[in-house]
């Protein structure tokens, strides 16, 4: 489960919230859990911080869940008994 949770992380696409890069310069010894310091965005310059990336992916989980029911909605599938 642990695992699974790390490789979602590492391929978490981070995307600056002002500009919408997604090219970020980040430090070599950057951790998502315990390093998350000088991120910028390789675009415009803004600092990225870990808040911004949950708050996206929340919003992207949220998206998928809406998309999913919005799916079943479509087909039919959903019928209470
Ligand atoms: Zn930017």
């Amino acid at each position: 489960m642990e695992c699974s949770i790390m490789q979602e992380r590492q391929t978490l696409q981070i995307t600056c919230p002002d500009c919408g890069c997604n090219q970020m310069s980040r430090p070599d010894d950057f951790h998502f859990d315990t390093n998350f310091v000088d991120v910028f965005c390789g675009d415009c310059g803004r600092e990225i911080f870990k808040d911004d990336v949950i708050s996206q992916a929340t919003n992207t989980v949220k998206k998928q869940i809406d998309d999913m029911f919005r799916n079943t909605f479509k087909g039919g599938g959903f019928k209470l008994k």
